[in-house]
């Protein structure tokens, strides 16, 4: 019987994992991996979106065709419990998955933050292609936040 991986999260880390994993090495595995979105969008790449150089499709990773081009499959849902003793995952869509072994990569929040009506925030990234049209065309559109990330959407809005 092949062993189960579970990959919770289309981070950079399980993506780059799922790319460079050679075929050897997966061998008498099955793998699937559980995000919330068909896409992952890449950060690196938000600014070039926000100032226009890119479309949403050049920023993003279409997990489904991905997972099966290196041999894994994918299913979209957010992990919403998970229980070591009895092995398995729960998602938001009620799917129930068992795992051998399961591995964590589901990013980070945007700390003290809520998004309303007419407030976006960055992170977790499934709404970024909408919140850069939205700050592109809004008429006086403001950047809270003045890290790394903040500065360069600011300057990237202004450009
Ligand atoms: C505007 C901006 C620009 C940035 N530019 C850079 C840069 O140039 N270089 C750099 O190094 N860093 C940059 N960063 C920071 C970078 O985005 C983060 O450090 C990085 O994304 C963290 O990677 P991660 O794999 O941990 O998580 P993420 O990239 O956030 O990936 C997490 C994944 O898990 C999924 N997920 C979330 N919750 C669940 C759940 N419950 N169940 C299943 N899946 C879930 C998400 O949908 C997502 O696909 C930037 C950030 C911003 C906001």
């Amino acid at each position: 019987m092949p062993k189960r991986l579970l990959l919770v999260g289309a981070g950079h880390a399980h993506l780059t994992m799922i790319r460079d994993w050679s075929d050897a090495d997966k061998k008498d595995t099955e793998w699937i991996l559980l995000s919330p979105g068909p896409y992952h969008y890449y950060s690196g790449m938000f600014s070039g979106l926000m100032e226009g150089l890119y479309e949403k499709e050049d920023v993003r990773v279409e997990l489904g065709p991905f997972c099966r081009r290196h041999g894994g499959s994918f299913l979209e849902g957010a992990a919403v419990k998970i229980d070591y003793r009895k092995k398995q995952v729960q998602t938001d869509r009620g799917d129930i998955l068992y795992f051998d072994a399961a591995s964590i990569n589901i990013g980070a929040k945007t700390a003290g933050a809520s998004a309303g009506p007419g407030a976006h925030v960055l992170k977790p990234a499934l709404e970024v292609p909408d919140t850069v049209e939205r700050m592109r065309f809004a008429e006086r559109p403001a950047v809270i936040g003045s890290g790394y990330g903040g500065v360069e959407m600011a300057l990237s809005l202004q450009a």
